[in-house]
């Protein structure tokens, strides 16, 4: 019998949760589906059949991998500041919940800090040998591949480095159990043999591929220059940017539309780099941000001795965009005055420095932006009514991020390896609940708003580790109301989340999860310190206690 033993699972039991008011079911920040074996049985024989068993294996260990990963970041969140090995035997009591198969560690050897792994595990009731022995009788080797890619997948992320699991003995060749063995990638001797099952490069791989590469190119035959830094599929999307392609290969003056934060001065530049221009410069200005009476001179320039403080003469943006695109954003703030004069510059094609008799020929292709309604400013007589005709010619309504939630998950992404390799971070991804979350976001800040979460994010999540609902938002998310998890005699209870509501009783509710009393101080310390962004004294406010005590605890704890 093995020295080591299990913890209490009603940690993990409450991370399982069935929510009653959408329907899903919820591991962690994970979304589970409750699958027969049978079907999975199918699923498995289909693909022995029409890849051939070398391709099966390879992409059910691959399959159990992802799982694996997945669940290791549980073990962090439940039990990270605990003891080690209570943490990684998250994973074996994950697998039995799951109902993959029973587990007993025989021995289990694991230093974090060295990277030294090493573990051996029976494994009874394997629903895999169980399914392919029903399907194709005993075999001479092992069959439990997606188990062994979950407990390979699950150590790997577990111990940061690649751990690979071997089935050394298996029920499938008539045995009475599976035995399991992992090592560091490079202590096995025949690990040349093993890794091929854990990699992509394979024929199905190979093939998704050339698919993959099929439609690039078919997309961009379909749209030549399609901008890298505009992404969207949505019909909203689609619909402006089809609109700004059509208006790239002509000199007609552009006014965006939408509100702040949309990404108008992205859609510019891609105007900009589709027209034939795309060589000479694109300049950009922000009328809000330049105070009323430095406006004409940073537009048009300003002679020397114009007025006081003009020591020399300098060109304005009309001038350095000469050739190219002049952007100008938040045209809406523009000062009348300066309205007359831009007015001016579109009709001729001149402009005139601020003291300078002369007038300079400019060819610039005007591209504006505003989020206010420039027809009510017309209106209310801060905006000319000429100018107002002259630009809105040609407007593109740019839609706002909540009109075209489908687009959210591809930004993401973007966003996600953009600011991971601007903050040198890897990470796994996004959990299934921070992506909903994030499209159930109304997004009044729109495409800006996204990025400051996704950075705030990548620079939260642990490293190696995935992008939780809680790294996004601040504060609390919208409630988990009522669901039902599964009890320590493996019934489905109704529970409320929301601890603390009038209607629960506090120590009846901790008592009825059978979680023990130095489990909840533990975790009641660590949720401060989390909430508190890993400050401490405010962390202890949080708790009621001093800065000392608390100190105090977290040591006694770890
Ligand atoms: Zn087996």
């Amino acid at each position: 019998m093995s020295s080591i033993r299990y913890p209490e699972d009603s940690d993990l039991r409450r991370m399982l949760r069935f929510s009653g008011e959408d329907s899903l079911i919820w591991l962690g920040e994970h979304r589970m589906v409750l699958l027969h074996a049978g079907a999975l049985s199918e699923l498995r024989k289909e693909l022995i059949g029409s890849l051939g068993i070398e391709q099966a294996r390879r992409i059910l260990t691959r399959m159990g991998f992802a799982s694996g990963m997945r669940d290791a970041e549980l073990a962090r969140k439940v039990r990270g500041a605990g003891d080690l090995v209570d943490a990684f035997v998250v994973g074996p009591q994950l697998h039995m919940l799951e109902g993959s198969v029973q587990v007993e560690p025989v021995r289990l050897e694991v230093d974090r800090q060295s990277g030294q792994f090493y573990g051996e595990f029976i494994w009874r009731h394997s629903w895999e040998a169980e399914v392919h022995v029903k399907e194709f009788g005993e075999e001479d080797h092992p069959v439990c591949w997606m188990q062994i890619g979950y407990a390979s997948g699950y150590t790997t992320a577990f111990m940061g480095r690649f751990i690979l699991f071997k089935e050394v003995e298996c029920a499938a060749t008539g045995l009475p159990n599976c035995r399991i063995v992992g090592r560091p990638v490079d202590e096995w001797p025949d690990a040349n043999e093993l890794t091929p099952y854990f990699e992509a490069d394979s024929i199905v791989g190979r093939l998704l591929d050339l698919r993959e590469e099929m439609e690039a190119m078919r997309r961009s035959i379909a749209c030549r220059n399609k901008a890298p830094n505009l992404i969207g599929s949505s019909t909203a999307f689609l619909h402006a940017y089809d609109l700004a392609v059509k208006a790239a290969t002509t000199n007609v003056t552009v006014l965006l539309l939408g509100e702040t934060g949309v990404g108008k001065e992205r859609f510019a530049r891609t105007l900009h780099e589709l027209s034939p221009r795309h060589e000479a410069p694109f300049v950009a200005v922000n009328c809000a941000a330049l105070p009323d009476e430095l406006i004409e001179s940073e537009l048009f320039g300003v002679e020397r001795g114009a007025f006081t403080g003009a020591h020399a003469s300098r060109p304005g943006k009309f001038e350095r965009a000469d050739g190219g695109t002049l952007f100008l954003d938040e045209l809406g703030e523009l000062p009348l005055a300066a309205q007359a004069k831009l007015l001016r510059v579109l009709q001729e094609g001149e402009i005139e420095r601020l003291g300078d008799e002369r007038t300079r020929k400019v060819n610039v292709r005007l591209v504006a932006a505003t989020n206010v309604d420039l027809h009510t400013a017309v209106a209310e007589g801060r905006f000319r009514r000429d100018l107002y005709y002259r630009l809105n010619v040609y407007p593109i309504t740019i839609p706002a991020l909540r009109e075209r939630a489908s687009d959210i998950p591809p930004l993401v992404e973007a966003m996600v390896t953009r600011f991971c390799s601007l903050h040198d971070k890897r990470l796994a991804g996004l959990t299934d609940k921070a992506m909903r979350a994030l499209k159930a976001h109304p997004w009044p800040g729109n495409v800006r708003e996204l990025e400051n979460v996704i950075e705030r994010g990548v620079i939260l999540a642990p490293h190696n580790g995935w992008i939780e609902a809680e790294h996004l938002f601040v504060g609390p998310l919208p409630a988990e109301a009522i669901h039902s998890s599964i009890s320590s005699d493996g019934r489905l209870e109704q529970r409320s989340a929301a601890l603390g509501t009038t209607s629960l009783d506090l120590p009846d509710a901790v008592l009825d999860s059978g979680m023990p009393l130095d489990a909840l101080e533990n975790e009641l310390l660590q949720r401060a310190v989390k909430r508190a962004n890993g400050n401490l004294s405010a962390a202890a406010r949080l708790l009621g206690i001093t800065r000392p005590q608390l100190n105090y605890r977290l040591k006694k704890n770890t």
